[in-house]
């Protein structure tokens, strides 16, 4: 399992996300943020920070 960043992030891309992850899998793409699976450790810490609510567990995806 691991978090992933939805649709709601295009051209928001605040980062408040980035600022939270313990171990930095948070990658800025073109249009939105976006998370290494490999690496994060689902920790929900960026969850909670997304003022867009782009965030979700993967199972959770809308
Ligand atoms: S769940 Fe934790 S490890 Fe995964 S992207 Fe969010 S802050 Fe980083
Ligand atoms: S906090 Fe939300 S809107 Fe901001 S960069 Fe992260 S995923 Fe995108």
């Amino acid at each position: 399992m691991t978090y992933v960043i939805a649709q709601p992030c295009v051209d928001v891309k605040d980062k408040a996300c980035l600022m939270e992850c313990p171990v930095d899998c948070i990658h800025e793409g073109e249009r939105t943020l976006y998370i290494d699976p490999a690496e994060c450790v689902d920790c929900h810490a960026c969850e909670p920070v997304c003022p867009v609510d782009a965030i979700f567990p993967e199972a959770e995806l809308p």
